[in-house]
This record gives structure tokens, C-alpha cells and sequence, in this order.
């Protein structure tokens, strides 16, 4: 299952680096050499160097993406592994000291000032913040900090349980929570938590390990805390920790009382005196689960004429994807858990993993990703080569790109996926789905907060503050006797070790998402252009911008969010 990376077209030739290059340190070392030592006379000669630079970060990013496909896509594989973590222990430590060298002779160049603002002043503003928290001695932490990260990923990995005389992965069980019988359910979801339970204390520690050493990288660069060290280090320009305070008090006014409207109305369809953990994702009326596709072909080819209904241009984009083979999307053991898009930065072209299983939210999950992948394809011939790669554009907007393609393609899985009325279904399933992401994001991103402007907790008082922020912004669903797997289930979230602070961006997103779904079903092609433009800006402009650009306010605070919960109460009464 190695990823086949030979047969890739390569459309975007080297400028700079050579043909054949190793990738290890006796190869990188003397190019990150000849762009230090290189001198610089005038703004034409900092603009050829920078390029140069890019097109080596280029090769690292892409390489570095090879290995982690091979190790998500086997887990199983210890070559694969060892591959990866051979990268993230010995060679990306040299590679961050090296490039800190680049940026420093970037920053101390006088022509910096010299080069076109217009073009090159977002990037200049974020080369000055890389310096500014870059310390030497945080590398060596950061290393530990990612192979805590692989520990976990090869913890959550191996989650599975025997379930009706079958070895299936947590994520394979989810189908079960969507069955009709209850008490199928219930069993499904009981074994599927106390699975998960068995890890809880390697999980917790791991964790507190994570916590004290992402705490001692904040104090080396000069913070307070890791959340406003990890604000600057993500380049969040246009929003402080307040602006995220402020979001979660608006999803606590605004949607947390609509999520317990729709659970209320789904208890009293069900028929149940209290809702339980098990009762959320069956039909309310009692139908059998969606099930649109019977395996990945007919997953793939029902995308095909999905995107095809949406834009011709971005269906080629998703025939190349396939073309190439640049999916891999079945559910199978020894596969990590989980979806993502990446981009191979060299080729500029994206790859897609997910596990999917034959659900409705397969089929978003796919859009999703897919919204990702046709921004790499439109930025792919743009201008300067740190605006067009995937690595620079900001989250929150990178995530409008993919949630407004997952929710836009509803409007055609009717004859495609669905009848009329399960589209209808698959559409209020997501609008309801949409309400409960915004409380999970808060929920998230709250405990975030807490966790790291409380450095030096113990795991009890993380426990008692998570389920505090749980009950603020949960659902109607009752606890009693399964006390255990809330105050735990923070644990299944793995941006939480992998990426910390990666969260808050999918509530901006999806408040710009929501903007184009409602558009597009005034005036889809309106809607799409606007879309298309504003992704092929990619990481030239900032967040602000590029909401502007594509028709949407910049704003995820409480006025924003009443007009979102609005918007999506219609809409769900729209699809019931
Ligand atoms: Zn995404």
C-alpha cells in the first residue's frame, strides 16, 4: 500500500534545487548552506532567494507528506512508522534550526522594505512573527511533543473491539448508532466506549505530559501562557483570545438553545422519557439509516455527477483526483482513524484519506475534502509561491472552502445518492449536524482555554472543568451510570493532541460556510464564482479579505450568530 508517487505528472519544474535529491540531512544540508551564505544586493535578488526558499520548503512539505500517507494508510506497517518518526526525530529538528537561519537573514535584509507591499507585506508580517517566537531551545520540546502525538496516534489506532463476532474500528461501529433497534444501539455504543475507557489513563498522561511541555515552550519564547503564544505562533492577526470568549458566550446564547429544541423534538418523536448518548443519531422518525453507496466506486462515481451539477470546472478537478488516484477512501484495519487532505507541495496537487463506511456523512466527509483539494487545484498556477501553497492558507477560511462544498453538494445528491425524500433527510441531518458542530467547536475550543491558561493542573480538576464546559454547551442526552465516558470523551479528539488550538477555526468557517449555502441556493452560479475567486487568492490576503472576497462578512460573535441560528432553525424546519 506504499503511495505510488513516481506516476504523478510534475508540471511545476525546479528553478533551483537539483533533479536528484536525497531526502535526508547530507542532501538538505548544503542547500539550506548556499541559501544562507548566498549575498543579497538589491530587492531583485531577496525576491529570486525567496523563491529559491520556497521551492525547498516546497520538497520538505511534500516529503514530509509522503511518509505521514504511508503511516496513516498502514499504521500496521512498523517500516512506515519508522519512517515517519525517523523524519520527526532527527531530521525536522535540524530542518527547523537551519531554516531559522533563513528567516533571520530574511529579517535582518534592508531590501525587505524595498519589495512590493501590496504583494509581499502579508508575508513579510508573518516571517516577522515566525521570528519573534522562534526559540532554539524549543525544538528539542517540540520533538518530544510529537512523538507523544505518534504515541496517541498509535493508540486511538488500535482501538477495535469484537462486535456481533467481527473485529471492527470505532469508527466502523459508529454505523450502529444510526440502527432503528435500540437496544442494538445502546450495545454498540456501550462496547465502542469501554473500549475506548481502557485507555484512559495512558491517554490522560500522555496528555499531561503535552500540557507541561506545550506550557515550558510558551515561557521560553516569552508568554504568559501557550494559548497567547500559540495566537501569534498561528499568525491569528484579525482575532484574539477575547473574540473566541466572545464566540463561545454567543453558541451558548444563541445555539445551544436551539440544540436542545431539536434534541427535545427528537425525545418526543422517539417515543423516550430521557434521550441517551445512543439516541442521537437514528432517524427521529424512526426510518432505517441512510445508506448511499454500497462501496467506494459507487461512493466516487455518485461524487462525480454531485460536482458535476455544482461546476464543470471543479468536476475536472475531481476527475484528475481520480484519474491520478489520488483518493483513498475504504475503511479498513491498520488504517488510522479520521480524514484529511493534503497537499503534495511540490506537484501542487491534493491527496485525500478517509475511512468510509457506507453512511450519509461519508459522502459530506468526501465534499468536504474535496472542497480542499479544488483550492489547491485554483491557487495551483498563482503567483508567489508561498501564497498559492496549502501550508500558509489560514484555517479559517481554508475550512469555508471545504463546508461550503460539503453542504452545497446536498442540493444534488437527489437522483444521484438519494430519493427526494432522503435528500431532504441528508439535508436536515446536516443542518442539525451544522448546530451541533458550532456547540462541539466551543465546547473544544473553551476546554482549550482553560487547559492551558491553568498550567500545573491536576488531571481530576481537567476532569471537573471539562464536564463543567461539556454541560454547558451539550445537548439533551443523560449521563446517568455512564459518568465516566463524558468526563473522558475529550479524549477522542484528536486535535487536541495533534494539533492543539486548531478548532476555533471550523466555528469561524462555518458561520462563512453557512453564507454560501444559503446563497448558492438563491443563485448557485453566483454563489460558485464567488467561491471560486476567493479560493484562488489562497494565502495572499488576510482572513478579513477573504471572507470580503467571497461575499461574507468577517464576524463570529454574537450578532453573527443570531442571524445563524435563525437561518439554520428555518432551515431545519425546512427539510423536516
Ligand atoms: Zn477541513
Amino acid at each position: 500500500m506504499v503511495f505510488d508517487y513516481a506516476r504523478l505528472p510534475r508540471e511545476f519544474p525546479r528553478h533551483f534545487l537539483p533533479a536528484e535529491l536525497n531526502f535526508d540531512w547530507e542532501g538538505l544540508e548544503p542547500i539550506f548552506g548556499a541559501l544562507a551564505g548566498r549575498p543579497i544586493s538589491g530587492p531583485k535578488d531577496l525576491e529570486r532567494w525567496m523563491s529559491d526558499e520556497a521551492e525547498l520548503d516546497s520538497f520538505i512539505t511534500e516529503q514530509k507528506a509522503l511518509r505521514y500517507f504511508n503511516s496513516t494508510r498502514q499504521t500496521d506497517n512498523p517500516e512506515y512508522t519508522k519512517a515517519y518518526e525517523l523524519y520527526l526525530e532527527v531530521l525536522e529538528p535540524k530542518i527547523k534550526v537551519a531554516g531559522f537561519e533563513l528567516l533571520k537573514k530574511y529579517a535582518s535584509s534592508r531590501f525587505r522594505t524595498d519589495l512590493p507591499q501590496s504583494e509581499y507585506g502579508l508575508e513579510d508580517r508573518r516571517r516577522a512573527s515566525a521570528v519573534s517566537v522562534f526559540r532554539p531551545e524549543n525544538v528539542e520540546l517540540e520533538k518530544q511533543d510529537s512523538a507523544l502525538s505518534q504515541e496517541y496516534y498509535r493508540i486511538a489506532g488500535a482501538m477495535t473491539v469484537e462486535f456481533r463476532g467481527q473485529e471492527r474500528t470505532l469508527q466502523q461501529m459508529s454505523k450502529f448508532l444510526e440502527e432503528p433497534d435500540r437496544a442494538l444501539r445502546e450495545e454498540a455504543w456501550r462496547t465502542s466506549n469501554g473500549r475506548a475507557l481502557k485507555d484512559r489513563a495512558s491517554l490522560d498522561s500522555i496528555y499531561t505530559k503535552m500540557v507541561a511541555l506545550r506550557d515550558r515552550v510558551s515561557r521560553n519564547a516569552g508568554f504568559a501562557n501557550y494559548r497567547d503564544y500559540m495566537f501569534v505562533k498561528k499568525d491569528r492577526f484579525d482575532y484574539a483570545p477575547a473574540d473566541c470568549v466572545r464566540f463561545h458566550d454567543a453558541v451558548a446564547e444563541c445555539i445551544v438553545p436551539l440544540s436542545r429544541e431539536i434534541d427535545e423534538e427528537r425525545r418526543e418523536n422517539l417515543g423516550l422519557d430521557t434521550l441517551r448518548p445512543w439516541d442521537l443519531r437514528v432517524d427521529p422518525g424512526g426510518r432505517p439509516p441512510l445508506r448511499p453507496f454500497d462501496d467506494v466506486a459507487e461512493l466516487v462515481s455518485g461524487a462525480k455527477r454531485v460536482v458535476g451539477g455544482i461546476d464543470g470546472q471543479l468536476a475536472g478537478f475531481f476527475e484528475r483526483m481520480v484519474n491520478l488516484e489520488l483518493l483513498d477512501l475504504e475503511s479498513r484495519k491498520g488504517k488510522a482513524p479520521g480524514g484529511y487532505q493534503e497537499e503534495l507541495t511540490e506537484v501542487r496537487l491534493p491527496f485525500i484519506f478517509m475511512n468510509a463506511a457506507g453512511k450519509d456523512s461519508d459522502v459530506r466527509t468526501l465534499l468536504h475534502e474535496c472542497g480542499h483539494s479544488f483550492q489547491i487545484f485554483l491557487m495551483r498556477e498563482k503567483g508567489l509561491p508561498f501564497f498559492n501553497s496549502g501550508v500558509n492558507l489560514p484555517s479559517e477560511f481554508a475550512e469555508v472552502a471545504s463546508m461550503s462544498m460539503e453542504m452545497v453538494s446536498g442540493e444534488h445528491y437527489e437522483g444521484v445518492y438519494y430519493d427526494r425524500e432522503q435528500s431532504r433527510r441528508s439535508n436536515w441531518d446536516e443542518a442539525v449536524g451544522n448546530v451541533k458542530l458550532f456547540a462541539w467547536v466551543a465546547t473544544i475550543d473553551a476546554f482549550q482555554h482553560w487547559v492551558y491558561t491553568h498550567p500545573g493542573h491536576t488531571p481530576e480538576e481537567r476532569t471537573a472543568a471539562w464536564v463543567k464546559i461539556y454541560n454547558r454547551f451539550c445537548g439533551l442526552e443523560g449521563y446517568e451510570g455512564l459518568e465516566d465516558s463524558r468526563a473522558y470523551r475529550w479524549q477522542r479528539q484528536l486535535h487536541l493532541f495533534e494539533v492543539p488550538f486548531y478548532y476555533i477555526e471550523y466555528g469561524i468557517a462555518l458561520t462563512g460556510a453557512l453564507g454560501i449555502w444559503s446563497r448558492y441556493k438563491k443563485d448557485p452560479k453566483d454563489a460558485i464564482e464567488a467561491y471560486k475567486g476567493a479560493l484562488s487568492l489562497g494565502a495572499s490576503r488576510p482572513i478579513p479579505e477573504l471572507f470580503a472576497a467571497a461575499g461574507l462578512d468577517w464576524d463570529f460573535g454574537p450578532a453573527a450568530l443570531r442571524r445563524v441560528a435563525e437561518g439554520l432553525r428555518s432551515e431545519i424546519r425546512e427539510y423536516s
